[in-house]
């Protein structure tokens, strides 16, 4: 059975979905045992996409593109088409709240120890949560085909990968046959944020488009990646035109 279709927008050529219940539409594919690619597209990932064929493919073939970013959203809605930002961190939460008996997680990324505790906060928070496993995201070559060989025995229904981007986009691609029924998701540095290692950008600063600024003020070594904002901007509106 094929999965009901999501209506698509575009910026850049690259996919974007609409929908008022992304978590919904994953959970009912899932619960026909379907799997999917889940990206969460901001600004600088579209850049980076533009630069890079292949991540721009693996972009273009996911089953399901959120607008994590506010430049993606603003930039719909400048041309007249409203869109909800979707936080991928927001849509790994509530996957991991309405997750059922015998649909079970595993947390691979992050330093040593960020993603065990995450998991445990999760725990906490949920103890009916089925744990599959947890994995630290600096495994060596070597160490990958224990992994490899981990999920495919423990067949999680919900993969989470937090190696950053497009680390994780890559990864997914190349292992998701792996378990072909799971929803996998690139959750970026969510683990940093679940653990308490990091801490998320209060609501105020969300909820007016000023995230990337709050990430300057904490991370101000990444200045250099937030000029992927205007550089964003300037290319999504020239992009097709001539
Ligand atoms: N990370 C990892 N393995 C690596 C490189 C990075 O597990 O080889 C993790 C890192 O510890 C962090 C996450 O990737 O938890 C995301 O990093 P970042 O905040 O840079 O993510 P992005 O903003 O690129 O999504």
């Amino acid at each position: 059975m094929s999965p009901d279709r999501l209506e698509q927008l575009s910026v850049m050529g690259l996919p974007v979905h609409r929908s008022q219940n992304y978590v919904g539409w994953l959970l009912s594919n899932l619960r026909q045992g379907m799997g999917a690619h889940i990206v969460t597209l901001n600004a600088e990932m579209s850049m980076q996409a533009d630069r890079n064929p292949d991540l721009r493919k693996i972009i273009q073939s996911a089953d399901l593109v959120i607008p994590d970013g506010s430049g993606i959203v603003l930039y719909f809605r400048l041309q007249g088409k409203r869109i909800q930002r979707c936080p991928g961190i927001e849509l790994a939460a509530e996957l991991l709240q309405q997750a059922q008996a015998g649909e079970s997680v595993f947390f691979y990324g992050g330093a040593p120890g960020v993603a065990d505790s995450a998991m445990q906060v999760w725990q906490q928070r949920l103890p009916n949560l089925a744990i599959a496993g947890v994995q630290h995201g600096y495994l060596t070559a070597q160490q990958q085909p224990a992994l490899r060989q981990r999920l495919k025995t423990l067949q999680p229904k919900l993969i989470f990968v937090g190696l950053g981007v497009p680390r994780q986009e890559f990864w997914i691609a190349q292992h998701r046959h792996l378990c072909s029924r799971a929803i996998w998701v690139g959750v970026g540095g969510s683990f940093d944020i679940w653990s308490g290692t990091k801490a998320r950008a209060p609501a105020w600063f969300c909820n007016n488009h000023l995230e990337w600024l709050y990430r300057l003020y904490q991370e101000p070594w990444r200045w250099r990646r937030m000029l992927s904002l205007p550089h964003f901007a300037w290319r999504a509106f020239t992009y097709n035109r001539p």
